[in-house]
């Protein structure tokens, strides 16, 4: 849901959404059948300096793993309002075939120089990635292990940078599993005596595709694995026809 200005209010359920519609108390916004506008601004509160009970000092330090430019819309300035000095890195060895990697990766950096984002990358390792999901190539499995490689990857460069926090952009993600995401981010960081921070972003996934449209980011079709893209590929396929 969207005040009159635009800005991101707190989702409301479809059956009231239905309702306001209805009653001429919002109307539809163009291209987002999930979201509407309400006919008026709504005052929202400072942005926050404490998360979960925590503060964070002005200035924190943090690298944000970025597994696409459009995920990384909403984050940057989400987590640079709430304090953090926000450093990007590209780590996305799952991303096939290496076209498609090449695109996503120009849209990140794209979207870094428009945001003044600080954006590193690590290198293409295709191969790191099939090691980690052989014999597990079926779902949930298969993106637990995809999970871990790259946050495993975001922890070290964090270390080896002295950065303390880390996170990604996994988490704005319906189509991710947040919770494994949020096991797997503690455990890492706690290997390498780090902090993983986790917020619900998904909060700001319309925001996210806006944003992406507006700034005429490349918006990719799947996942990023071969498998993922199989699995896309037999989705599109009509229902009875021979394959
Ligand atoms: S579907 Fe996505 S998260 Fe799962 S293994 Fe493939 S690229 Fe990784």
């Amino acid at each position: 849901m969207l005040d009159a200005g635009g800005a991101e209010l707190a989702p409301c359920e479809a059956a009231r959404a239905r309702q306001l519609l209805a009653a001429g108390r919002a109307t539809p916004v163009e291209g987002e059948e999930m979201t509407i506008r309400l006919p008026y601004a709504v005052l929202r509160p400072a942005a926050r300096v404490r998360h979960e009970g925590a503060q964070i000092a002005p200035g924190t330090p943090l690298l944000l793993h970025i597994c696409c430019g459009p995920c990384a819309t909403y984050p940057v300035p989400r987590l640079r309002e709430l304090g953090f000095d926000v450093a990007g890195w590209w780590y996305n060895p799952n991303i096939q075939p290496a076209e498609e990697h090449t695109r996503r990766e120009e849209a990140a950096r794209a979207l870094a120089g428009r945001l003044g984002l600080p954006l590193a990358a690590g290198a293409y390792e295709m191969e790191r990635y099939e090691a980690a999901v052989r014999g597990d190539e079926a779902r949930p499995e298969r993106c637990r292990r995809c999970y871990r490689l790259r946050l495993e990857a975001t922890a070290a460069e964090a270390e080896r940078r002295g950065i303390g926090a880390f996170t990604t952009t996994l988490l704005i993600s319906p189509y991710q599993d947040q919770a494994a995401l949020r096991e797997i981010g503690d455990e890492v960081a706690a290997a390498h005596g780090l902090h993983f921070f986790f917020e619900n972003l998904r909060r700001g996934w319309a925001q996210r595709g806006r944003l992406a449209r507006e700034y005429g980011l490349y918006m990719q079709q799947y996942c990023g694995c071969r498998f993922s893209l199989a699995e896309r590929i037999e989705r599109r396929q009509p229902a009875g026809k021979e394959r």
